[in-house]
């Protein structure tokens, strides 16, 4: 079950001098060949789902996949939300299991981009998680993703990273030093030196989004100056792409499994290629010993009820399971009854939390407090309330 926490797999790759890849999913054959990459070549990885490619597939879905992907393997992977737009997003990307986020407030003037990615980096924090903030703009010339990034190229000045870091605690930093969203037109051009006074200045991991097309010089001299994670999405796309319409020629009747009939090998084949070439493959054991394992905490709550009023009751669960489950860091609420009825407590709260950060700020957030004041603790005198985690592995 190696979840790990992503920080900790960043910080291990940044200070270690290689890149991990921040893969782009939007279907199950993007997930598989991942995966697979990651498995052949014992590298840690990420699955990353972009809030800008939510219309092509179902978020929800997606996760529950990304996520029994993460379970079942060996090697550290961490699931993470590309470009998120709002504070309401990273919650919802949160509580359904991601275990980093990225926000984009790129496009917003500094004080703004500030403003939002600081309340982001609150949230996340307190439910352990790390976040990737934007400072630049990475705009897009071609391709699929191209036209999701409107704009020119702002890149990224160092005294405005510093105050931008400062002022957020974002844990890793997206700078914009010449690369493009999609493909690029021609050899791209990229500011090294700009990178290295920002590395210097910030001592963070950095993110490059727009890894397509750059030379394996260009990846050497990135990590080398502090990049430790990849975002590649347009020349896995590209790779399916060419595949398919090879398909399609060579069998002009063929239909929908025929058509992606093998795109996972030329996509896993092109990830393959990635991790040997930016220094993650091997690294898996490494980061399992060097990573926190990502935990979930279950706060459980057994209780007696001082009151016989059923439709009191009845309504007392249902605005907890609704109102608790919006909590930040709070991935499932279950209320239930006692199945026999000399149980010693016939009633129970199940809740789960994505980290154990979560026991406190969950204690702490309104919602919660307003739920307990009102309407749990006046009818529940009798309770015990205990947080359990599985630590089959030392923290
Ligand atoms: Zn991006």
């Amino acid at each position: 079950m190696p979840l790990v926490n992503m920080r900790d797999m960043l910080q291990h790759a940044y200070q270690n001098g290689y890149a991990v890849g921040g893969f782009d999913l939007v279907s199950l054959d993007f997930l598989e060949a991942i995966m697979a990459a990651g498995e052949a070549q014992r590298s840690p990885l990420i699955l990353s789902l972009a809030e800008s490619h939510f219309e092509y597939y179902d978020f929800e879905l997606a996760m529950a996949a990304a996520e029994q992907a993460a379970k079942r393997s060996f090697i550290p992977v961490a699931i993470h939300l590309d470009h998120g737009a709002s504070l309401e997003s990273a919650i919802k990307a949160i509580n359904l299991g991601c275990n980093g986020v990225m926000v984009d407030a790129s496009h917003e003037a500094f004080d703004g981009n500030v403003a939002m990615t600081k309340k982001i980096v609150d949230m996340a924090h307190a439910c352990g998680v790390p976040v990737e903030g934007e400072l630049g703009y990475v705009a897009g010339v071609e391709g699929e993703d191209a036209e999701k990034h409107p704009g020119e190229v702002i890149y990224t000045s160092v005294e405005e990273a510093q105050a931008y870091v400062e002022q957020t605690g974002v844990d890793l930093l997206a700078v914009s030093i010449g690369t493009v969203h999609g493909r690029m037109k021609g050899e791209p051009v990229l500011d090294f030196e700009r990178l290295q006074q920002i590395n210097e200045a910030l001592n963070i991991p950095l993110v490059i989004h727009g890894g397509t097309g750059l030379s394996d010089e260009q990846f050497k001299r990135l990590i080398e100056n502090g990049v430790a994670k990849i975002n590649y999405y347009t020349a896995l796309a590209d790779a399916a792409g060419k595949k398919m319409r090879i398909n399609m020629t060579a069998d002009e009747h063929c239909g929908y499994t025929g058509i992606v009939k093998g795109i996972q090998d030329v996509m896993c084949a092109e990830i393959e290629r990635c991790m040997v070439n930016w220094g993650s493959a091997g690294q898996a054991d490494d980061v399992l010993d060097a990573a926190e394992a990502w935990q979930p905490v279950h706060h459980l709550i057994i209780y007696n009820l001082d009151i016989d009023d059923i439709d009191q009751v009845n309504n007392m669960m249902r605005e907890g399971e609704k109102v608790l489950s919006k909590i930040p860091g709070v991935r499932h609420v279950v209320t239930a009854n006692a199945v026999k009825e000399d149980a010693k407590f016939k009633f129970s709260w199940v809740i789960e939390f994505v980290h154990k950060n979560v026991i406190d700020s969950y204690r702490e957030h309104p919602d919660h407090v307003a739920f307990a004041d009102k309407l749990f603790r006046p009818i529940a005198g009798d309770r015990i309330s205990i947080d359990y985690s599985d630590n089959f592995f030392p923290m």
